[in-house]
Parts: C-alpha cells; structure tokens; sequence
C-alpha cells in the first residue's frame, strides 16, 4: 500500500469493540470449488513467488529497474503456464506506460500582501508545495487566494462549497478532512474519498483555479506537520500529463502559518473554519494576492503492468470480468538502514500479494468447471509511486467498466498466523458485504470492518481506481483476532512491524513467518471472487455510495453502445 504520505499514527483509534457483520443469505460454495481452493491455496504456493520476488536478485522491484523487468517476465510466464490468455490486446502480456518525475525548486520563502500586511512563509517550516505542471518552469502571478471551506462537491451529500463562483485563475485555500460531525453527512468520522488531499487538488483543478492551499492541521490530517514535510518534500511521480485540468501550484500551509496568513487582511482562521461547517457556505474572497515562480527537473521512465485472462464459461457472462489484482513494483534499491541493507525487498509489500494472486489465479485454473465470469489477473506497477498502474489500467482497461463485476485487490498479507476474524477495509460500500460475510462465516471466522477507519485505506491501493470507474472493490487487510493470542497480540504485531519493517529493507522473508492466516485470507478471496464470477446479477454500491454515480455512468456508456 501505499503510505509515504500517511504515515502518521497519530489520531488513530482502535475501536476494540466492534460489530460483527449481519450475514446475509448467499449461495453456498460447492465443496468441489473449497476443495479446488484448498489445493492450490498452500503454504509451498505463495511463499515460493515472494521468497523469488523479495530476493536480492530482483533488487527490490524498483520501476524501469532490470529488477522490474524480470519481475514482469516472471509474472508473464507464469501466467502463460497457467492457461492463461494475454490481457493486451494482440498477445501482448504487458501494458507499458511512462511514470513522469518532477523535482520542483521551490522558493525559500513565498510573499504574500494582504490588506493590511504582508507576510513571507518559509518553505518547510510555514509551506510545502509541488509543481502541478509537467513543465520545467512555472510562474502564478499577483493571483487571489479564495476560501472554500472544504473544496467539496458532493451531489449526494446535496453539499457544494463553490456556489458557482467564478475561481479561474484564483489560488484556493481548503480545510483537509470532510464535515466529519454528523453520521448521515460524508459517512461521519470515516474518511471519504472527498476528505483526501488528492481530491482537494482535482476539485480546485476542476474550478480552474491557478493553486490550491490545503491547511494543514494534525486533528484534520491525521498525521503531523512533519509528515507533509517529508512525504512532498521530494521528487514527485505521476503518468504523463493528458488532456485533464490541472493545477499549476499544489501546496500545503501549516496552521500556524495559516493563521498568520489570514490575519494580513484581517480574517481569523476559527471563524472560516465555523462558516465552512454549513451548507450554506460560500466562498470568501480573502484579499490577499501573491505570485510565485520556480523551476522543475524533470525525469521519465517506463514500466508495465502485466496481466493474463481466463476466459469465462458462460457465454454471455464471459464478456464481463472479475479482476484480482496485487502491485507488483516496491521501493527498489535505496538509503541503506541500520545494518546496511539498501535493498528495499517488498515481501510483504507486495510479493505476498502477487503471490496471492497467482495461488488464486492458479486454483481458478484448475476447477473443474471454468467461472462463468472472466477472470483477470493483474499485477499493477507503479502503485508506491501514487497508484500509477492501476490508474493508467482504469483510463485503458481491456474490458468496458461496466464489464468489471468487482476488483478483489491484494496489497499485503498476514504473516502472523490464523486469526478468527477477517478485517474488510471495503465494509459498508457495497453488495460484495455479504459475500465476503458469508465466506467469512464458511470459514468459521467474523467478518469485521475496517480497524483504522480514518486512515483512509480504501483509498490508498489499487482498488480505488477501480472505484473511481465505478467497480466496487472487496479489498481486505490482517484480522487482529489470533487463535491462541491474548486480544491485542495481532494488534501490536502489526503495529511494531509497520514501525520497523513497513517500507524499509527489512520487509524480507524469514523463517519467523506463520503462512496460515496468509492462506486462511487468500482462500477467502478466492471462494468470494468465484461467487462473484457465478451470481446472475453484478455486484452493485450501497445507494448513495460515493462511487454509485460513476457506476450508473458505466453502465450507460455501455446500454449507449
Ligand atoms: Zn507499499
């Protein structure tokens, strides 16, 4: 997963305390199906892919690396031997794109003239900011900031900060976070796709606006100050520019410096921050102008995701797909750590998860009835880079969005040991809920739902650019509940290794891994998707989902055809 921007464990709640899934009716699974995927699901199957992937050989699995090559080959011919068709287009098992990097050399400090003062911020300590444009000089120009509170248009929510205001030009300054106060608005405390800072920018870019600055605040953000300092600080990654609307300045201001800021023409920032709490709201002119120029060095280089298909039995159900999908690229070879490895392995992130895919993959092959939906492997590339391959997937899939039944998405896996629960990240979004319930409970184990529901997860690996074409996702991560464990052993497990292994070269494979709940959820995965691959109808959103709506437009491009 992707995390280099939220690695704060700050704010975070461990609702200990949790609801257990009302189950649904779902169909049963055929003991021949469980049969086929207790076979192929096995300890030898997955540690076998990540003990290669996570070597020193692959050198961590970087993009553009020889390591990502042979990675790819792997992938591809593994898939070729089982009985798997090429994804792309005329045989090809690969699809390649360009990942653009851009190191932009902000100034020092940034002036800005309010009405009653100017002040300077210091880059660092008072902002951060990346360039938008893919171009090796960008220049703003005595432009306008603007308040709009949360920079959220949500239809469903019947909540628009903008009002129709005319903000072409101007540089936007937003809240973090959703309306966060009250259950039935933005999903409550859950963090939604609308309280993302990736959200914030393409709104502001959707109103033409010149920038964007999001105001940072720990409550808000869920992390420190720091952690916005040293995740865009650096070089930045993205697919190459298209034909979309785009910001020329993305930029943080800590609160502190936003105070300030707000205060040269005479506004207090608790005041706006009260204002923006209603639906009513409407964007507020600050004022102040400023103008900013600065230069970028720019850098390309090409990847591929890899993928192979096993066509369906039904004859009309085979033209739509259920795709699995797991990231294969990882950091590559960097700064070395304490012992002086510089290898940045991956096995957990995300050799587990390919190895995953080609056990899940691999069982489906073998049934003895072939799915009557499609099924899709999918190793993306790109994803610690900002999800890159799973987006460049989404804007050239190889089956229509409303073809893709649902994204089973696998970054991770539990190397703990068994567990006697089962956490969906995707929990309360869609129909997949009780299928995912009903495999759960086969297995005798408790479906529960997202355990860190404020960090955001769903939109942080492959499955949300699914969603954002409107495919719903069942993506799970580690239950916390060990068999043979006191309560909270899986939670400082997973805790003390996101803090000592997590993105660093010791995520590697050793003897102290327990296989079991890593083949206990890949099993899970695997009987869901054949459910999803058998049900008559398609999987579909909760109403009023945030992703229902581009569902609805996929399937309309699809009936206009
Ligand atoms: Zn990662």
């Amino acid at each position: 997963m992707i995390a280099i921007r939220e690695l704060g464990r700050l704010g975070t709640v461990f609702t200990a305390a949790l609801a257990a899934v009302a189950v649904a009716q779902s169909p049963a699974v055929p003991d021949a199906v469980e049969q086929v995927a207790r076979s192929y699901i096995t300890r030898a199957a997955l540690e076998a892919p990540i003990r290669f992937l996570s070597s020193d050989l692959l050198e961590g699995r970087g993009p553009a690396t020889r390591g990502d090559q042979l990675t790819r080959l792997y992938l591809q011919t593994r898939l070729e031997g089982m009985g798997y068709r090429a994804a792309f287009g005329t045989g090809a098992w690969q699809q390649p794109f360009d990942i653009v990097g851009i190191k932009s050399q902000l100034p020092k400090s940034w002036s800005f003239q309010g009405k009653n003062a100017r002040v300077d911020l210091v880059w660092r300590d008072d902002y951060i900011a990346v360039s938008g444009l893919q171009s090796e000089r960008v220049a703003l120009d005595d432009a306008e900031l603007v308040f709009v509170g949360y920079g959220i248009q949500a239809p469903e929510y019947k909540w628009d900060d903008f009002k129709a205001a005319n903000l072409a030009g101007k540089i936007l300054v937003m809240m973090n976070n959703d309306p966060d106060w009250d259950p039935n608005l933005f999903a409550g405390k859950r963090r939604l796709y609308y309280g993302r800072w990736d959200y914030k920018y393409e709104s502001a870019a959707r109103q033409a606006a010149a920038g964007a600055i999001i105001i940072h605040t720990t409550p808000s953000a869920g992390y420190p100050w720091q952690v916005v300092q040293s995740s865009w600080g650096g070089e930045q990654f993205e697919l190459p520019a298209g034909g979309e609307a785009r910001l020329r300045l993305k930029a943080w201001a800590s609160e502190e410096a936003t105070r300030r800021l707000l205060k040269a023409s005479g506004y207090d920032l608790d005041k706006l921050l009260a204002a923006a709490r209603s639906r009513d709201f409407r964007p507020v002119p600050l004022g102040i102008r400023t103008s900013i120029a600065f230069t970028n060095t720019l850098a390309r280089v090409q990847t591929a995701n890899v993928g192979g298909v096993l066509p369906g039995g039904d004859p009309t159900l085979a033209a739509q797909v259920v795709v699995l999908s797991a990231h294969h690229d990882h950091f590559g070879i960097g700064e070395p750590d304490a012992s002086g490895d510089r290898i940045y392995h991956g096995a957990v992130d995300n050799a587990s998860g390919c190895a995953q895919v080609l056990a899940i993959g691999r069982a489906f092959a073998a049934l003895p009835q072939p799915p009557r939906r499609s099924v899709l492997a999918l190793f993306v590339a790109g994803e610690e880079r900002g999800l890159l391959g799973s987006k460049y997937y989404a804007m050239h899939p190889t089956f229509p969005p409303g073809r893709i039944a649902a994204n089973i998405n696998i970054d991770g896996g539990n190397i703990f040991g068994p567990t006697r629960d089962a956490s969906l990240i995707s929990m309360g979004k869609s129909s997949l809920d009780e299928v995912a319930a009903s495999v759960a409970r086969s297995q005798g184990r408790v479906l529960k739902p997202d355990q860190f529901p404020d960090r955001g997860y769903y939109y942080r690996s492959d499955q949300f650019a699914f969603a954002k074409i409107g495919v719903p996702a069942l993506y799970f991560a580690d239950g916390t509940d060990f068999i043979g464990r006191p309560a909270d052993w899986g939670r400082k497990q997973i805790e003390e290794w996101e803090l000592k292994k997590y993105h660093q070269p010791a995520d590697k494979l050793d003897g102290s891994w327990n296989f079991d709940g890593m083949i206990q959820d890949a099993q899970l995965d695997m009987l869901s998707a054949w459910l999803i691959t058998q049900a008559d109808a398609m999987p579909a959103w909760k109403p009023g989902d945030e992703f229902e709506a581009a569902r609805k437009q996929a399937l309309s491009a699809l009936a206009g055809k």
